[in-house]
This record gives C-alpha cells, sequence and structure tokens, in this order.
C-alpha cells in the first residue's frame, strides 16, 4: 500500500496563482503493466520498489490511481519552438506532486503519456513505449556521464493502442526532476503581462532552486546570473560528450540547470559540429554546433521577461541583463576549455591548449573519427585510422610535448583522461536494437544490459569495449522523431 511506498507529497508549484497549472482528472489505462523500474533511484528517493511493484503501485505509475497526497495538474508555459513564440503548456505530461525523500529533497513527480490535459490542444496527451524507453535510457546515460538531467523512476504499458503513423503500444513514463520549471514558465509569465506573476514565480524559483542567494539585495539580477552559470555550463558538458538534444525551444530549457525533455536527441558519433538527428530540424537551428549559442539565445528570452524585475526603468534593466548575458560565453568558454583539458590529461593552462583542442577536433573532423572512440584511443595509446596521417602525427608530438610541460606525472595524466573520457555512450544502433527486442518481442535484456553499461561508463571493463563498436552502417544517416 501507500504507506509501504514511501509517497511523501507536497504541492508547492499548486500554491502559485491558479494561472500557472490546471487541475487535472487523470485518465485511466485499460491494462496496466510494468515495463521497467528503476530500484537504484527509487530507494535513493526513499521509496519501496517492492511497493512500487505491486498491483497498486503500478497503478500510481500509469496514472490509474493517485498516490496518497498527490494531487494531479498539469503546468501551463509558453515557448519559443524553432525561434517562434506560443502559448503551450503540459499536453501530455502531468505532475503527481512533488516528493519529498528522507534527506528533504524535494522533487516533481511527472507522469508523460498519461492521456489529454486543457493544454493538449491538438496532441492526444499520450505516448509511445518505444519513444519513453528511449528517454529512460539517454536520461540515465547522462545521469551516469555526470550530467544534471531529470531521471526515470519507471516505464508502464498501458495495453492501449496509441495511433500515429501506425498503432504503437501506449506507454507512461514517470520522470523524476529537481522542477519543472522552464524559461517558457517565466515567458509565460511575461506574456500574461502582471509584474506580481513574473515576481512571484521568480521569488518561487529563487527559494526552490537558488536559495543561497534569497537575501541578496539585487536577488532577480543575481538570479539570471545563476540561471545563466547553470545553463552554460550544462551546455559545455553536452558538447565535452557530443551529446545533441535536438529540440532546444525554450519550453525545453529548464531553470535549475537539468537536461530535459527527450526528444529527438542523440549522441554524435563521428565528430561533425553540423550534427543533426532531429528529422524536423531541417535548417540545422539545434546542430551540435550550434547548441551554445542556442543556449545564449534562450537564456536572452528568459532576461527578456525577467526585465520588469530587474529595473523600473527599463533602459537600466535591458543594461543590466546584457551585462549579466555577456558572461554566458566567459563561463561557457571556460567550462568547456577545462573539460576538454580534462579529456586529454592536462592538469595545468597553458596559453595554446585551445588550439590544440581546435587542430585535434579539426583532424578528427576531416577523418570522421568517431568523437567518443577517439578520446578512448588517445586515452589507452590505441591505433586509430587517422593514426597514421601525418596531421596526426604532428598533433600527437604537440600533445606529447604540451603533457611533458605539465606538472602531472604519467600516471595522474592517464588517470585524468580515464575518468573524462566514457569508454561508452548511448549509441544510436544500441539504443536501437534495445527498443526493438523490448517493443516487438517484450524482450527487456539488451536494454539492461546496455543501461548497466552506461550506468558507470568511466570504469573501461573489457566488457563496455565491445559497446564502442560501431554500427555497420554509417550513423550519418540516423534520424530521430519528435512527437511520438
Ligand atoms: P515537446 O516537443 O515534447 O517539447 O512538446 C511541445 C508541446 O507539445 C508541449 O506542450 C507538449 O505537451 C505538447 N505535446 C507533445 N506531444 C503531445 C501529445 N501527444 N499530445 C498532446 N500534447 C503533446
Ligand atoms: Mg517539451
Ligand atoms: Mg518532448
Amino acid at each position: 500500500n501507500e504507506v509501504e511506498t514511501g509517497w511523501n507529497m507536497d504541492h508547492s508549484y499548486a500554491r502559485l496563482p491558479q494561472l500557472f497549472y490546471s487541475s487535472i482528472d487523470l485518465t485511466p489505462a485499460p491494462a496496466p503493466q510494468l515495463v521497467i523500474l528503476n530500484e537504484k533511484l527509487a530507494s535513493s528517493l526513499s521509496l519501496s520498489s517492492k511497493a512500487l511493484q505491486s498491483a497498486e503501485g503500478i497503478a500510481i505509475l500509469a496514472g490509474n490511481q493517485v498516490p496518497e497526497g498527490g494531487s494531479p495538474i498539469a503546468q501551463a508555459y509558453a515557448g519559443h519552438q524553432y525561434g517562434h513564440f506560443t502559448m503551450l503548456g503540459d499536453g501530455r505530461a502531468v505532475l503527481l506532486g512533488e516528493h519529498i525523500t528522507d534527506q528533504g529533497e524535494r522533487v516533481d513527480i511527472q507522469l508523460k503519456g498519461s492521456g489529454p490535459t486543457p493544454y493538449s490542444r491538438r496532441g492526444d496527451g499520450r505516448a509511445a513505449l518505444g519513444p519513453m524507453l528511449r528517454e529512460y535510457i539517454i536520461s540515465e546515460a547522462m545521469h551516469g556521464l555526470g550530467i544534471p538531467t531529470t531521471r526515470s523512476l519507471a516505464v508502464v504499458e498501458t495495453g492501449e493502442e496509441i495511433l500515429r503513423e501506425k498503432a504503437l503500444p501506449g506507454a507512461v513514463l514517470t520522470r523524476v526532476a529537481a522542477s519543472h520549471l522552464r524559461v517558457g514558465t517565466f515567458e509565460y509569465a511575461a506574456q500574461i503581462g502582471n509584474i506580481d506573476n513574473i515576481r512571484i514565480l521568480a521569488d518561487y524559483t529563487i527559494e526552490r532552486h537558488f536559495s543561497y542567494i534569497k537575501d541578496s539585495e539585487l536577488r532577480y539580477l543575481h538570479f539570471l546570473q545563476e540561471v545563466i552559470r547553470r545553463q552554460a555550463k550544462l551546455i559545455a558538458k553536452w558538447q565535452l560528450v557530443g551529446f545533441v538534444h535536438g529540440v532546444m525551444n525554450t519550453d525545453n530549457m529548464a531553470i535549475s540547470g537539468e537536461t530535459i525533455d527527450y526528444g529527438p536527441c542523440a549522441f554524435m558519433d563521428s565528430y561533425d559540429p553540423a550534427t543533426v538527428f532531429s528529422s524536423i530540424d531541417r535548417d540545422g537551428r539545434y546542430a551540435y554546433g550550434n547548441q551554445p549559442y542556442i543556449g545564449e539565445w534562450n537564456l536572452a528570452r528568459f532576461a527578456e521577461s525577467l526585465l520588469p524585475l530587474l529595473h523600473d526603468d527599463q533602459k537600466e534593466a535591458i543594461e543590466q541583463a546584457q551585462e549579466a548575458l555577456a558572461q554566458y560565453a566567459t563561463v561557457y568558454q571556460e567550462a568547456w576549455l577545462s573539460g576538454m583539458r580534462a579529456k586529454l590529461g592536462l592538469s595545468n593552462e597553458e596559453e595554446g591548449d585551445e588550439l590544440l583542442i581546435k587542430d585535434l577536433l579539426q583532424i578528427m573532423q576531416t577523418h570522421r573519427a568517431d568523437y567518443t572512440n577517439t578520446f578512448v584511443a588517445l586515452t589507452f595509446d590505441k591505433k586509430m585510422t587517422m593514426s597514421t596521417t601525418p596531421e596526426f602525427i604532428k598533433w600527437h608530438a604537440v600533445w606529447q610535448e604540451r603533457l611533458g610541460r605539465g606538472q602531472e606525472s604519467t600516471l595522474t595524466s592517464h588517470q585524468l583522461m580515464r575518468d573524462s573520457n566514457p569508454a561508452v555512450i548511448p549509441r544510436n544502433h544500441q539504443v536501437e536494437a534495445a527498443l526493438e527486442a523490448a517493443v516487438n518481442e517484450g524482450d527487456l535484456s539488451i536494454m539492461e544490459r546496455l543501461l548497466d553499461m552506461i550506468a558507470h561508463p568511466f570504469a573501461h571493463t573489457p566488457e563496455q569495449k565491445a559497446y564502442a563498436s560501431l554500427p555497420m552502417h554509417s550513423g550519418d544517416s540516423y534520424r530521430t522523431f519528435c512527437g511520438t
């Protein structure tokens, strides 16, 4: 029963003005079946896996029953989608509440794919099993890589088919997040056009995620600066592992600094800044190499929504916002450069490091070298296809010389590289194989094994070496889809 599960729900978001959400009557699933449960996550949240797997536990994860203290709502928000402003809101997700763990941590418990809401408009409010398992895999991989992210607690099949190009099994993902406050939530408040709403939302967010600045004299400016810092650092981490989010609309950017909304995302194989996976991103707006710039663009939209709080005089407010935004590039560059230095085993700083890194990336691009495997090969001094090319030989000599000028021992450098260069990422062909077996055969074993591998990507175990293999056909034409 619920007492055993350990749900401990609060509803601080629902204490915001009514315009920020709608209360929801959940749509029951006809025949819910648990597909996968994240037992480690459950236990870290002070939840009982055993109780979650019971009929009642599954009923809750399917949206058929509200947990004790739960109170389902859909959140209102707006957003710039591919550059265009739109009013949105949770169209296929409900927030059951905020679960407070035994350690006092507050996390959103959200069901994704649980049926229509007042914000659904054209969509059916449902999700297909494949994409929900995909989000489960990628979000857990990001967590394993040490990148702030929403987590996945469970996926439940609903027993209902949903209609896409063909009929697909429906599913509900239980998503766990620091919060679902988005850049788009602030755009929504600003669009409603009453300064009190923006202030209430900002104060709430500061209290929830940035309580260390709440007594700051210029608290809203400080808030803006902190959100900018977190976002810059987050996107630097994406770049360092070759993660392509794919749909960096402002409604998909969390204020907490977590990666959120895994739709058409994927990891880059061969290094190319123009890498795009999303089938609908035809202009490459959200290409790998554009992500840092889009992050800044999104933060500018965030800053705009905060302008009324920054200063009574709009010109003054804009000046403050611009100064804060100017910090983004600096924070990003610092985070990226120090991450790249670590990937090359460098623990001190030299002027020429950026050039050294860019030269390597250029050579990788020319030879279409696999991004992840190149850094693993450098770590373990292994041969690559490009190893015998003059440009690589020359680069390698410069790198070795640079390493020689560092203070650290060879052993320390090697350890730094091991800890900074993942042996495994969830490669597209492996994710597809896992999903195919799970969705078509009901065989979760491939997915479970992949999850084991990506949980500790820096272990560099012999078994992980098999996961470094590239697909038979190049991943260049790999396409991902939104909205399934
Ligand atoms: P996304 O591209 O996942 O960030 O979603 C953009 C907007 O479309 C959000 O407001 C979603 O809630 C909504 N949406 C996505 N899929 C569906 C669906 N199947 N039914 C209703 N709304 C949806
Ligand atoms: Mg979204
Ligand atoms: Mg989505």
